[in-house]
């Protein structure tokens, strides 16, 4: 059984009539594919400027009915944010600095002037679904519940304005080990040609837009045999920002490891500022700097740069093997997992699955 949170206010639970046998929601927890399988319920809370927050509850999971003038399909007012549920050898379940998500959450709807969530009901949200659906938290090697909550624009409108009503819910899927065959280093190109986000825009927010606007390089990454994009920024074009969906490291030969410094169009990963903690830990001198395109390539060039990684919740760390563009092509170290980067992964999820001490508190018990 789950703890209930102490402060958060009370969510009605109206459970599915038609539970997924045992049998049934074993299979689909045997080896999901990532974003395809659901639990059998939702949480939920309904908000409007005239009401605010109001009919907390967890129902089942199932279609929402939209008019085809609700504001969000039209100008994209939405966020979302993305965290997992662990479940522990003890059977226990938690998630991994659930409140930093509530608190980007209310900084993505700040931007996005969609209302701010109280920290209280995010992670009430999460309890009350996990509760309810703890059966789908799987329990093998690197498997855990993504949870995802978003908040999108739903009044029915069509003038460009704030939106008078908004919903806010929570689903879950079950999620396999990212890497089935053991870590493996990805390919990225370096888009000069197009930008995640620009100064000013949306970039440290975690709205769908900024999304969109990845698809089409990633796509064209993908049609030249690469795995991923890197952003530049969009105001000089000769900085490192991010991929489509992870942040990036850069570790020296000297130990040095830097990432980019948030710029306001960089999304502030809740992994890296947690590889940052990691990583000062454990000695290394870790900054966060403007990482010029050209100085990582000389880097690379000249062996001074040893490692380069992605992280985030998805993937964890993923290590960057290859790094082209226009006009170059670079292997990353010798192009395999190198040691600081397979550490942090390890010290990391130690921590996410229970197996190392949590010496800063980071993990929440649901
Ligand atoms: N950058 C972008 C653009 C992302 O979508 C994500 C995933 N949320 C990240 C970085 C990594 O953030 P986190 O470590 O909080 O998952």
């Amino acid at each position: 059984t789950l703890a209930s949170p102490t402060s958060a206010p009370a969510f009605a639970v109206r459970r599915t009539t038609a539970p997924v046998p045992d049998a049934e929601r074993a299979a689909a927890l045997a080896a999901p594919r990532f974003g395809t399988v659901f639990t059998e319920h939702m949480s939920r809370i309904s908000w409007s400027q005239a009401d605010g927050w109001h009919g907390r509850r967890v129902e089942p999971y199932g279609p929402l009915q939209l008019d085809p003038a609700t504001a969000v399909l039209h100008y994209a007012q939405e966020i979302f944010e993305g965290l997992k549920a662990y479940r522990y050898p003890d059977g226990s379940v938690w998630t991994f600095r659930p409140q930093a998500n509530a608190e980007r959450f209310q900084r993505s709807a700040r931007r996005l002037a969609l209302p701010e969530l109280a920290t209280d009901d995010f992670l009430g949200a999460i309890a009350a679904l996990v509760g309810v659906d703890e059966p789908w938290v799987p329990s093998g090697e690197e498997t855990s519940l993504y949870l995802r909550p978003f908040m999108y624009a739903s009044e029915s409108f069509l003038g460009v304005r704030p939106s008078l009503e908004a919903e806010f819910l929570v689903i879950a899927s079950p999620v396999g080990p990212y890497f089935a065959g053991g870590v493996q280093p990805v390919a990225i190109w370096v888009s000069q040609e197009h930008h995640r986000a620009g100064a000013g825009g949306t970039g440290a927010a975690k709205c769908g837009g900024n999304y969109a606007a990845s698809l089409l390089p990633q796509q064209e990454a993908y049609a030249k045999g690469f795995e991923q994009v890197c952003f530049l920024d969009a105001s000089t074009n000769t900085l490192l920002e991010e991929l489509g969906g992870m942040n990036v490291f850069v570790v020296h030969a000297d130990g040095r490891v830097v990432t980019p410094a948030l710029s306001g169009s960089i999304l502030e990963g809740v992994t890296r500022s947690s590889i940052v903690q990691i990583l000062t830990d454990a000695g290394h001198e870790v900054s966060e700097a403007d990482v010029p395109l050209a100085t990582l390539l000389a880097g690379l060039a000249d062996g001074s740069v040893t490692e380069v990684f992605a992280c985030g919740t998805a993937a964890v760390v993923t290590p960057i093997g290859r790094l082209a563009g226009e006009g170059f092509d670079h292997t990353v170290g010798d192009g395999a997992a190198g040691p600081v980067t397979m550490r942090v992964r390890a010290e990391l999820t130690d921590i996410q699955y229970g197996r190392a001490t949590d010496r800063h508190g980071w993990m929440h018990r649901l």
